[in-house]
């Protein structure tokens, strides 16, 4: 009987499978065997345990493999190690969401699933997190606290209204820390007991009343309010100040009403308190804040709100359009243009496009917002892919503000700002009322030069000049890579103490209007100034009290803030952002600029604007002054039609770092003719290989080469392949990544 052939396992036993994304930088999913109960239980969308190689890693079920699957023999089957969760925590759009965006942007599904979880649950630790409870032990403590123990007698006072508990995370929003309770605890006299969290959903209530809504604003929300339940995208086209939020605000309501949950993206920067408290002070319920500040339990509690239905408004920067919600009912993104959504390394998404999709595969409408929509927003409701709403009208008394060009070539200047600014701002200051002023370089002063021998301090690592900054000593600093030098004493060309600080930045035109201006505080607001924690917000506070004030600043001031005593704006130098060679750039700088001028005229008075510049006739300039950015952006878009440049043509860049600038060469150029052969003739229209703008950074050269086309399916088809393969064949030495719809081609 020996040589009888043994039957083979699958005919007497099926075998069960389920496939498994796993965060490794490979682009499929694996698959594992499971035992017949492990497959009943099996939940798509939970995690499993699983070893990979030597690895013991977190993976998402992605597929349960129907039985009748054959099996490759040429693979041994691993057993998964352990089944994490009995249900789903991904749910069937959201793993289509991962899905499309690992096969759009060309990045590992296993890495894009863990971008929608928190840290705690890819470590593969417990979903049931237990809340902590923290309860009085002994009534009298009061009297046996120290006089001093200020922050403790606070927190008992506090937890002795509450017999039945108080949840940690409530007293921590109260300012009560966890260590002011555990030296309670400590003392005996409270307790803290471990209980199961509570995601059971709260009603909704309106704690403050809505305002008027003009005219503009009814037609907006009417027209979005039609599209609930299904997928609409809508572009509210509105000034800065026209309010816009006030629109949010009114179709969040009627969307939470029906007990439907809100995803509300910002910007970065935009996530301040001022922007929290508006939502607050609006509605009665729980709101998950994510941001890139929140420890892990916080960031895992405020996940768990949103993916269990806990949370109505879920508020956070571009990664929290990967959270999981079990409701939602609406999608709105703020300051669409904003850079801050798209992300600049690994997985290169934008959380605008993913939003847009999201929309359709939840079935519910998407909201954009901008004063400045970006060229592809245009182009998209050129198409009818988005349906644009406008406000032109600012709320209250305020107008638009006047906009002034000043010709630097002709004018006196002193510190950097010409003397007719100069009497503008005294004017302003001395009528009590507020002035901004934008110079978008952080730093004492970007250039330091030999008068002697032009000798320049550049940075030895990278194509670029070092930045001079004061505090809280003097030294070089290099934006691009971080290396910090010493100044020095003489120049080391020629010898001769004759070094200059060339240029303006924030720090040093902070002394010159200190000089100037004597009798008025002067308000630094770059991410040097506020790199504390609060600091900004001090700041913010200062800027809501009407006292003269002048404010000065980096891009952080660009971003949505209202400054209702802001009368003048003042724009320093943004000539960079008309010379550079990027395609956006001229984009960029009209948003800033009318980002910026939007800061003006908030309030009751008329605002001005005065923008300095060697380059007075510059076409984008007058377009803005005479017309307006819509006007402006109307151009742009048919100007890219002529220059087939995106968004009317799809772009993917692939950025190639290395050693030599020739082993970049090379590479790509063999890459490139490849791709020539692989695709249809004339489909893809490849630029490059090309040096980067800055070539050399951080000791290694960079490269560009885009690829272009206009039937983005079809690209897409055929970069896949040729990109999987790439990779293989790269050399160790070369870094090489794909980023598709660049937005900086840096
Ligand atoms: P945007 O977001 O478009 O820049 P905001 O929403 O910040 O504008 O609104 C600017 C100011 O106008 C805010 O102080 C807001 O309270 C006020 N506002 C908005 N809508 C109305 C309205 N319908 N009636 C009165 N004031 C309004
Ligand atoms: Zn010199
Ligand atoms: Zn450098």
């Amino acid at each position: 009987s020996k040589f009888m052939p043994q039957p083979r396992s699958d005919f007497t036993s099926p075998i069960y499978r389920v496939r498994v994304a796993v965060p490794v930088y490979l682009h499929d999913c694996f698959d594992y065997q499971v035992t017949a109960d492990q497959y009943d239980q099996a939940q798509i969308g939970a995690r499993v345990a699983v070893s990979f190689g030597r690895q013991q890693l977190t993976g998402i079920i992605t597929e349960k493999l129907p039985l009748d699957t054959p099996i490759n023999p040429a693979f041994k089957l691993k057993m998964i190690t352990e089944l994490l969760d009995d249900q789903a925590l991904l749910n069937a759009p959201m793993l289509k969401l991962l899905t499309w965006s690992a096969q759009y942007y060309q990045f590992p599904i296993g890495e894009v699933m863990h971008a929608a979880l928190p840290a705690i649950l890819r470590q593969g630790k417990p979903y049931n997190l237990l809340a902590r409870n923290w309860k009085v032990t002994d009534l009298e403590a009061e009297n046996k606290l120290s006089k001093n123990a200020i922050k403790q007698r606070e927190a008992f006072k506090i937890l002795k209204l509450h017999p039945k508990g108080t949840l940690e995370n409530i007293l921590n929003l109260s300012g009560i820390e966890t260590t002011t309770l555990k030296a309670l605890e400590k003392k005996g006299f409270v307790q803290c007991i471990l209980e199961a969290q509570d995601f059971t959903p709260e009603p909704v209530q309106l704690s403050q009343m809505p305002l008027t809504a003009n005219d503009e604003q009814k037609k907006a929300i009417h027209s979005i309010l039609k599209a609930h339940n299904k997928y609409q995208a809508f572009l509210l086209d509105g000034l800065t100040g026209s309010g816009k939020t006030e629109v949010y605000l009114q179709i969040m309501h009627k969307v939470l009403e029906q007990g439907k949950q809100v995803l509300v993206l910002v910007p970065e920067i935009g996530l301040t308190p001022q922007t929290i408290s508006r939502f607050q002070s609006r509605f009665h319920c729980n709101i998950a804040l994510l941001h890139s500040g929140l420890n892990d339990t916080k960031r895992l509690q405020a996940w768990q709100y949103a993916q269990t239905g806990k949370a109505s408004i879920i508020l956070g920067t571009r990664s929290a359009i990967y959270t999981p919600i079990a409701n939602l009912g609406l999608i709105i993104l703020d300051e669409e243009h904003d850079l801050s959504f798209k992300q600049q390394e690994g997985f290169r998404y934008h959380a605008r496009d993913v939003a847009l999709y999201r929309g359709y595969l939840e079935n519910c409408p998407v909201v954009l917002g901008s004063a400045t929509p970006s060229i592809e927003c245009y182009h998209l409701a050129d198409q009818n892919k988005l349906t644009r709403l406008e406000l032109n009208q600012r709320a209250g008394n305020a107008v638009m503000p006047k906009m002034h060009l000043i010709d630097l070539k002709i004018a006196k200047k002193q510190h950097g700002i010409s003397e007719q600014l100069i009497s503008e701002i005294k004017k302003r200051l001395e009528k009590k009322e507020q002035v901004l002023i934008f110079l978008n370089r952080r730093g004492y002063a970007p250039v330091v030069l030999c008068e002697s021998c032009a000798w320049q301090a550049n940075c030895p690592h990278c194509d670029a000049h070092f930045t001079l900054h004061m505090k809280p000593y003097s030294h070089l600093h290099c934006h691009h890579c971080g290396t910090i030098n010493r100044v020095p004493d003489a120049c080391p060309q020629c010898n001769q103490k004759n070094l200059k600080p060339i240029g303006l930045g924030t720090a040093k035109l902070e002394e010159g209007l200190n000089e100037l201006f004597p009798d008025f505080p002067v308000l630094r607001v770059d991410r040097d100034s506020t790199s504390k924690v609060g600091s900004w917000q001090k700041i913010y506070d200062q800027i809501q009290k009407s006292e003269p004030t002048i404010l000065l600043g980096t891009q952080m001031l660009a971003k949505g803030h209202h400054f209702p005593y802001v009368t003048l704006v003042a724009i320093l130098d943004i000539d960079g952002g008309l010379l550079s060679v990027d395609f956006r750039a001229p984009e960029r700088t009209a948003q800033l600029i009318t980002q910026v001028s939007g800061r003006s005229g908030r309030g009751d008075k008329k605002g001005d604007v005065y923008l300095q510049t060697l380059r007075p006739d510059h076409p984008m300039l007058n377009l803005l002054l005479e017309k307006d950015y819509r006007a402006f952006a109307k151009q742009t878009l048919s100007d890219r039609q002529l220059a087939l440049l995106p968004p009317c043509r799809y772009a993917i860049l692939i950025r190639c770092e290395s050693r030599s600038q020739d082993e970049n060469q090379n590479f790509l150029s063999t890459m490139a003719q490849q791709l020539r052969q692989q695709s249809e003739e004339g489909l893809i229209d490849i630029w490059g290989p090309i040096p980067a703008p800055m070539e050399r950074k951080a000791g290694r050269f960079q490269a560009h080469m885009v690829l272009l086309s206009t039937h983005r399916a079809k690209l897409h088809f055929y970069v896949q392949p040729w990109w999987q393969h790439l990779l293989h064949i790269k050399s160790s030495t070369m870094k090489i990544t794909i980023d598709v719809d660049p937005q900086e081609f840096s």
